[in-house]
């Protein structure tokens, strides 16, 4: 098991090299360790490491671990998965923040079933940003009038854009797409559709490096932290 923690040294470090890089202070970059399909031990692992933000894809095995790991209570979790709408309570209830929301229904019940004892819930809106019939995400074209419709929701706070866009290795072609995503934030933030929005939900394990030098303020990374994971997904 410590193998987690060397590889989260490795990719901490990543993160540091590509925030020099590109000229931005590394503090600005949070990463969030994706453990979906992982055992609780492997987020406890982390945690041991000084991790502390993580990923889930899977309502049922988040709610799980979240149980299995409640006594460490400064852990914080982000639903990253597709959102079925009758999901949609239990992600309100226990998750700090939700990168996948891609339509209007799914962003009104997580308003409306946010519990009034816990603060706004942060939000990203996910972009299909390579236009992919595959992909979940909300069209470039559609994203404004999103937008427009989820700012007014009291119980969320609007806080970004996520992203995964159609795999490739050429990084010419990974930073094209993150800039995309860049350049659609700072267009909403600019049309004040909503309150600045500040964070860019891009890069994962195999694009981390063209994400960082496109702007991106949380990256996603499963594989390079706990290895590789059986084929869910
Ligand atoms: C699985 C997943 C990741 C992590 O991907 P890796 O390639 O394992 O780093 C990031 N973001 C989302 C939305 C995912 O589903």
């Amino acid at each position: 098991m410590h193998k987690i923690d060397d590889k989260l040294a490795k990719v901490t470090a990543r993160i540091h090299q590509a925030a020099a890089a590109a000229g931005r202070n590394p503090q600005t970059v949070q990463l969030i360790a994706v453990s979906k399909t992982q055992p609780a031990e492997a987020v406890a692992q982390a945690y041991g490491a000084g991790q502390r933000a993580f990923g889930e894809n899977y309502l049922q095995e988040a709610l799980d671990k979240q149980s299995a790991l409640s006594h460490l209570d400064d852990l914080e979790w982000h639903f990253i998965g597709p959102i079925q709408s009758n999901k949609t309570r239990p992600i309100a209830e226990h998750f700090s923040w939700v990168h996948s929301v891609d339509r209007l229904k799914i962003a009104q019940r997580l308003n409306d079933q946010r519990p009034p004892h816990l603060p706004p819930l942060n939000i990203c809106v996910q972009v299909n940003i390579d236009d992919e019939s595959t992909k979940s995400g909300v069209s470039l074209a559609e994203l404004p009038a999103l937008v427009a419709a989820i700012a007014p929701l009291a119980r969320l706070r609007l806080r970004g854009l996520m992203a995964i866009p159609a795999a490739t290795n050429d990084p010419a072609q990974q930073c094209a797409a993150f800039a995309k995503l860049r350049e659609a934030l700072q267009a909403l933030n600019n049309s004040g559709a909503c309150l600045p929005m500040d964070c860019l939900s891009m890069g994962m394990s195999g694009d981390l490096e063209a994400a960082i030098a496109e702007g991106a303020t949380f990256v996603r990374v499963g594989t390079d932290i706990f290895g590789a994971r059986p084929k869910l997904n």
